[in-house]
């Protein structure tokens, strides 16, 4: 069995608020054969410390923890996988990724077999409907969306709560039942009742729920009786709430992040926990480009049971669908290798 070594870069990803953003770029070989992963936390959202890059090279230089990672026995992987999750989710996510885009290359397999597919998995995309959208801009944006077949939107909450209830209600009167409305809070609320009592306005527009309206550790202030359902995304990344919140009457939904999870096979895992709960299912990306939606995607089709409709859309090109990977490998078009570096 050939060695396994690890290279990593600074790959550039697309900015998400003011704050810098650092990314990693992992590359796995194995007998010149290549696997890539992406480690890129959203700084103020993510679960990682300000360290996790030094973590992670740290982790990369163990031999051990690389043939662990790329060997088929998954007990060992786990054990490798879990440590190094405790310590950056999204260096354990590049890494995952990483090791199961190598693996499927072996093979000459798609990644989301690797994950446990059955085989493709039409998945239908969201589209997302950011705060600071004029009304008139996000008319038209979801007028475009719905020609090709988009049925469910994501309003972001803006600081005009009112403003974006309004919005709701006019996509409602334009589009019909067909529309699937979801909200997203952000965690902006800083206990339930005061979630409770903003959110009320959209119960009058039948919004499918409202991801995430507390943050992470005050879920036990949300009312059991909430006037919207509640999808969970924030606390998902954070292991306490993960149990808590599985349990509370108001949950609908949760919203899974290979990035802030801690990689593929975590976000398959906490998926099918969700769905044998009863929950629905949304897989999406942290903004880190065409990987993040490859790699969403691959577990969207993995999961036991379909998911609901995944913030998988490229926003440059909606499409009704997500793409179905199928392609040897995990992530499909790596980006250019650059400068690379031991770990
Ligand atoms: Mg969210």
């Amino acid at each position: 069995m050939s060695e396994v070594s690890a290279r990593v870069a600074p790959v550039a990803v697309p900015a998400r608020g003011t704050s810098p953003r650092t990314a990693l770029g992992v590359w796995l070989d194995r007998g010149g054969v290549r696997g890539f992963g992406l480690a890129a936390p959203i700084p103020g959202y993510s679960p990682d410390s300000s360290d996790w890059a030094a973590a992670l090279r740290r982790w990369l230089r163990d031999a051990s923890n690389l043939v662990a990672v790329v060997d088929d026995r998954r007990a060992e992987s786990r054990v490798a996988l879990d440590e190094l999750r405790a310590l950056t989710a999204a260096g354990a996510c590049a890494v995952d990724v990483a090791a199961t885009d190598l693996r499927a290359r072996e093979r000459a397999t798609s990644g989301s077999a690797l994950l446990g597919a059955s085989g493709p998995r039409d998945v239908a995309v969201n589209l997302l409907v950011d705060a600071g959208t004029t009304p008139s801009e996000a008319l038209v944006r979801v007028r475009d969306a719905w020609a090709v077949g988009v049925r469910a939107y994501k309003l972001k909450l803006g600081h005009d709560v009112g403003a974006t209830a309004t919005l709701a209600a006019a996509l409602r009167a334009e589009f019909g039942a067909e529309l699937e409305l979801r909200v997203d809070a952000n965690a902006r609320f800083s206990d339930g009742d005061e979630a409770a009592r903003a959110l009320s306005v959209f119960a009058a527009v039948d919004v499918a729920f409202c991801e995430q309206p507390v943050r992470p550790g005050a879920l036990d202030t949300v009312p059991r009786a909430f006037p919207v359902p509640v999808a969970l995304d924030e606390s998902m990344a954070v292991e306490p709430d993960r149990a808590l919140a599985l349990e509370h009457p108001a949950l609908v939904a949760v919203v899974l992040k290979p990035t802030t999870v801690g990689g593929p096979h975590r976000a398959v895992e906490l998926g099918d926990v969700a769905a044998a709960r009863g929950l629905g299912v949304v897989v999406t990306h942290a903004f880190e480009g065409a990987v993040g939606v490859a790699v969403g995607a691959a577990v969207a089709v993995a999961l036991r049971a379909p998911p609901l409709a995944c913030g998988l859309a490229d926003a440059a090109r909606v499409s009704r669908l997500a793409p179905t990977p199928c392609a040897p490998g995990l992530v499909v078009s790596p980006p250019p290798m650059g400068e690379l570096e031991a770990p």
